[in-house]
């Protein structure tokens, strides 16, 4: 590892100005990711702006949803009484991911912007267009099992890595920034770019800017929202696939049909992925299996399969329908409650 400076920030306007002055600094949470790459060369910032006693708290928002610190610890977010209430998949995908020791560390800021697990990202000796641009992507012909079938390019196939960006996808979550030109706001579904000619290019942050909160607006349904993760071991491993999913039913229609769904995927694709295609297909529908089926099949109808990774296909299709038909379940059972 390279010799770099270290900075604890104060407060957020000070993260930022340190940032400003200084080429080549990076600002640190818990550390569980950027300091693994700072130890393979992956990362080599000339600072680090630690912004972990920043931005701690979870407050209730004035719309009715919750505004989470980016410094709040993965596990304080996933163990919050009221996250556990009224967003459940976003404390399940938590626990999904990881060891307790590392959600103890890792923060909010940094679980979004943590980097693919690819394998030829982490190693300086293969070509990697994201490491490296221009370099090649060693992945497209190598090991791909945990590739990306959505979203990728030539350049780029490494998946998102993240659980909690898949439950925030499917929550519609708001991302508040701090920059040098002052605070804005981004849609958490534009935050992560797809990988494109540019993937070393990977979320629309402008050079310096801070993540300072996550928002999560109110939203009913999500009390009945679930996360599974299908992976090759039953703990501490990345996912294949997995499925963030919520459901309200219209039962005064004379089908019963299906007023309003969140639907997003982890482990396939360059980025959190949002199921917008699958969505339009399931609003106003009849909540039959033939619609589930078509609403999977209308999502994966771009997937595009790499030597190793075909089945994802057909395991994305099958745990999409298997959840939205139990979250069908549930919602019946909260209609009668
Ligand atoms: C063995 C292992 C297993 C794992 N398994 C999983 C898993 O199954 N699922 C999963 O989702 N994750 C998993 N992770 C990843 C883990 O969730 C991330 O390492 C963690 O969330 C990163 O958070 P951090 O605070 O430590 O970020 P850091 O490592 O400190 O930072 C990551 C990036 O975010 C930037 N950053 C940090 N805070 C801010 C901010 N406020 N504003 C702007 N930029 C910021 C940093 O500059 C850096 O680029 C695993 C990690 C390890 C080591």
């Amino acid at each position: 590892m390279r010799a770099f400076d270290y900075h604890q920030a104060v407060d957020s306007g000070q993260a930022v100005e340190q940032a400003v002055r200084r080429d080549g600094a990076k600002y640190l949470g818990g550390g569980t990711n950027l300091v693994d790459l700072m130890r393979e060369t992956v990362e080599r910032p000339e600072m680090l702006i630690d912004v972990t006693a920043l931005s701690r708290d979870i407050d209730e928002t004035d719309a009715g949803g919750l505004m989470i610190g980016a410094g709040v610890t993965n596990a304080a977010v996933a163990g919050d009484a009221r996250v556990r209430l009224r967003y459940p998949l976003l404390s399940r995908a938590i626990l999904t991911g990881a060891s307790a020791q590392i959600r103890n560390m890792a923060t909010v800021g940094g679980n979004l912007l943590q980097r693919t697990r690819c394998a030829y990202f982490y190693d300086v000796a293969a070509s990697c267009n994201k490491r490296e641009p221009g370099a090649g992507c060693d992945a497209r012909e190598g090991f791909n099992r945990y590739h990306a079938i959505l979203g990728a390019s030539s350049s780029c196939v490494a998946t998102h890595p993240s659980d909690m960006c898949v439950a925030l996808a499917a929550l519609d979550a708001r991302v508040h920034l701090l920059g040098p030109e002052g605070e804005r706001e981004l849609a958490f579904n534009d935050l992560h770019r797809e990988p494109g000619e540019r993937p070393e290019l990977e979320t629309e942050l402008r050079p310096e800017e801070l993540i300072t909160a996550v928002e999560l607006p109110p939203l009913p349904m999500a009390v009945r929202s679930e996360y599974r993760k299908v992976r090759d071991r039953a703990s501490y491993a990345f996912a294949l696939v997995s499925v963030a999913s919520m459901v309200e039913l219209d039962s005064n229609t004379e089908d019963e049909t299906i007023a309003d769904v969140r639907l997003a995927l982890g482990g396939v694709a360059t980025k959190p992925w949002r199921a917008w295609q699958a969505e339009a297909v399931l609003r106003g529908q009849p909540a039959t299996e033939e619609t589930l089926a078509a609403a999977a099949d209308a999502e994966l109808a771009v997937a595009e399969p790499l030597s190793g990774n075909a089945f994802k296909i057909e395991l994305a299709r099958r745990v999409m329908i298997a959840e939205l038909s139990q979250r069908i379940v549930d919602a019946r059972k909260g209609g009668e409650s």
